[in-house]
């Protein structure tokens, strides 16, 4: 658009130019003075066409966008302005003056008004532009020719004119212009670097135009000598002028709605979550210190729901985030449907969700709901995925002191983590205790981890019997003390579980227990060593070759070794099977542990083909009182021995419970009875093997 501007242009001087070869063929080759109007007036006054086209398709911010009306306005404005100055200046002359016939009157006439009105758009690109020197240079340029024109005509209707005259001049620049402005003009490259800087003079223009304009009009009112056009075209100004100031009045409205509107957006922004559109941590918050404010001052009850989802991060992991980012959306929903009208449900982090309810009888009841619309499936990605949650309730009763609002989350979270810790999928209210056992537990934990990771943790080994009461061999347990108390089992096996170190606690008990088995009471044989396996450590592709060289480095026989299986579903898993296979394939001998209580089912007993069944001590307390347990611990004395296993009754603490133990058949026998866990240096001493 700009080269086809520049085209333009040139289509303008070429036709002026034209003209004028017409002109100086009368003037100098047939040497008469050429008529007016002649063949010559066709070029000069396609001029102004052509530079109004120019203007048009040169690209210009006037000219586009929903602007064009101020622009024409703006261009009504200053045409007008500028009539009013010309006829001040000629034109009113030349019209006053008359011409010879009406065809030279209107050609005469059509000069100065074509010159106007490229002029007044002229001005109009040029108030809009970015890049001004080419513009300011055409402007120059078109002002010229109107200036001659203008003469030209005035001298002519006056016959005054004569060539060499010197508005000839006038002429002379306006092409000189043209010229300096057809090289300087690089509008496309100087609007990306956007100057602004004068924009605020150029806006101005057109009002100047319009006071000189008007002015001229009242000036000619005072001194009585108005012609009725000029006060049409004046009119025609200030109604324009009054027409854009009030288009600039609902820019402003709208200006200012859009504004208003942005703001709010903002606002919406800062305090939710963009992914569920639910409030977000900050709202929340403040959503909290408000109700606590209230309960301060009306005694208005609340509760704070807490909830986090169980084991969120191996949607992630296993379905990608995308459909991560999916459920958190879908779960949004369900919580807003569970909610109450006035409760404020907020995300306030990856997979954690909170609820304020502001009365808080409703507080676990909400919870309660939460947990069994929770686990209805939902679809997503070609599967139906289900999701689990733990949830914390911290309540503030009417009754109860005030409380500020990060302590109370703070209780919403412990009370969470209770959940989590009592095996997810539940719901716990907030108790002060609570916060104390988990302050607590972290310190034990950390405790544990440190002496765990430091060969600290201790070994003692029970001794196993045979029923002649030699020894069949020791079963190595973990010892463990925090703050001078010895701590059960039971209590920092899932701890050290949770902590990662599971799998170096084993292997240190172990390896303390191949390391003393030796420096033991044997009996015909040499003795066994029984050992525990974590459940998350079994499938551990490492242990086995762990375990074979703790025996290698001690000269211990691998066939010594017994392996407790504990009872549970996931020994299915294929990569604890493959533990299992390479440790029998060791020579190393398997035991089913706790055997009569939790998971045990005959078809387990059946795939695992274990060397050694261990009784659940409760089964063997039952054995003094109940005839019904011991015709059971008859049958599956039987069932053992018919699967080639042997049977060792644990937990044998009197001497009836040995009796009926025996006599019904078990290999061998583990209790207190025969001898309590020891721990090796001890051992040597005092242990109670003798007794047996
Ligand atoms: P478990 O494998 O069934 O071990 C036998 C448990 O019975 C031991 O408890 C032992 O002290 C106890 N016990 C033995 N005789 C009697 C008795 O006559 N009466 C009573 N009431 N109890 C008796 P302990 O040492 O508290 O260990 C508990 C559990 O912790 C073990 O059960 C075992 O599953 C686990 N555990 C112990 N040490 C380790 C270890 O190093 N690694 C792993 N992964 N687990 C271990
Ligand atoms: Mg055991
Ligand atoms: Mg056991």
């Amino acid at each position: 658009r700009f080269r086809a501007s520049w085209g333009l242009f040139a289509a303008a001087t070429g036709s002026w130019g034209a003209g004028q070869v017409v002109w100086t063929c009368y003037e100098v080759v047939a040497r008469e003075a050429a008529p007016f109007p002649s063949l010559a007036d066709a070029g000069y006054l396609l001029f102004p066409i052509f530079a109004l086209a120019a203007l048009f398709v040169r690209p210009s911010a006037a000219f586009e966008g929903k602007g064009r009306l101020r622009v024409l306005l703006d261009g009504l404005m200053v045409a007008g302005a500028l009539f009013n100055l010309s006829w001040a200046t000629t034109l009113g002359a030349v019209y006053r003056q008359g011409a010879d016939g009406a065809g030279a009157l209107v050609v005469g006439m059509a000069y100065p008004v074509e010159d106007l009105v490229v002029l007044a758009v002229a001005v109009m690109v040029l108030v809009h532009a970015r890049a001004r020197t080419g513009l300011l240079l055409v402007t120059g340029a078109i002002v010229g020719m109107g200036v001659a024109d203008s003469a030209f005509v005035y001298l002519t209707a006056t016959d005054t004119y004569t060539t060499g005259n010197p508005v000839d001049l006038a002429w002379v620049s306006a092409f000189l212009f043209f010229g300096l402005a057809a090289l300087l003009d690089n509008g496309p490259v100087e609007a990306q670097t956007e100057s602004r800087t004068s924009s605020s003079l150029y806006l101005g223009l057109p009002y100047l135009l319009v006071i000189l304009g008007i002015s001229v009009v009242v000036a000619g009112g005072l001194r009585g000598t108005t012609d009725p056009v000029t006060v049409v075209v004046a009119a025609i100004e200030l109604a324009a002028l009054l027409a854009r100031q009030y288009l600039l009045v609902l820019d402003n409205r709208q200006l200012f709605l859009a504004s208003q509107a942005q703001q709010s957006q903002l606002r919406y922004r800062a305090f939710h979550d963009p992914l569920t559109g639910l409030a977000n941590r900050a709202l929340f918050t403040d959503r909290v210190g408000h109700a606590l404010d209230l309960h301060r001052r009306t005694l208005r009850p609340l509760a704070v729901v807490f909830c986090d989802l169980d084991d969120f991060k191996a949607v992630n992991d296993t379905l990608g985030h995308d459909v991560g980012d999916a459920l958190l959306v879908a779960l949004a929903d369900r919580f807003r449907a569970i909610a109450r009208a006035g409760d404020t449900v907020a995300r306030l982090g990856g997979d954690e969700f909170g609820i304020l309810i502001e009365d808080e009888g409703e507080a676990m009841a909400v919870a309660q709901r939460i947990l069994t619309d929770l686990v209805a499936p939902i679809p997503l990605a070609d599967r139906q995925l289900r999701v689990r949650a733990s949830i914390g309730v911290a309540t503030v009763a009417s009754t109860d002191p005030p409380v500020d609002g990060q302590e109370l989350l703070k209780r919403a979270d412990v009370a969470m983590y209770a959940a989590k810790r009592s095996g997810k999928f539940t719901v716990s209210a907030y108790t002060p205790e609570l916060r104390d056992r988990q302050v607590d537990n972290l310190d034990m934990e950390l405790a544990l981890t440190a002496d765990v990771m430091n060969d600290a943790v201790r070994v003692a080994l029970q001794p196993i019997l045979l029923s002649d009461g030699s020894v069949y061999g020791y079963e190595a347990l973990a010892r463990w003390d925090y703050e001078g108390q010895p701590i059960a089992p039971e209590t920092f096996i899932p701890m050290a579980d949770r902590a990662g170190v599971l799998r170096t606690l084993d292997l240190s008990v172990i390896s303390k227990g191949v390391a003393c088995i030796d420096s033991l009471p044997a009996g015909a044989g040499p003795a066994t060593l029984t050992v525990n396996i974590g459940l998350s450590h079994l499938p551990d592709e490492r242990l086995v070759p762990a375990l074979l060289s703790l025996l290698a480095a001690h000269h211990v026989d691998p066939r010594r070794l017994v392996v407790e299986i504990p009872e549970d579903r996931s020994i299915e898993n294929p990569a604890v099977v493959r533990t299992l296979t390479r440790l029998r394939v060791a020579g190393a001998q398997l035991a089913l542990d706790d055997f009569g209580v939790g998971y045990s089912s005959l078809s387990r007993m059946g795939q695992l083909r274990p060397d050694l069944v261990k009784l659940h001590r409760s089964f063997v307390v039952g054995l003094e009182s109940s005839p019904h347990t011991r015709d059971m611990l008859a049958a599956v004395i039987d069932l053992s021995h018919r699967i080639g296993a042997r049977v060792i009754a644990e937990g044998v603490e009197t001497e009836s419970q040995l009796a009926i133990a025996r006599a019904a058949g078990c290999d061998a026998v583990q209790g207190f009875l025969l001898g309590v866990p020891a721990e090796p240096p001890l051992m040597a001493a005092t242990h109670p093997v003798t007794r047996a």
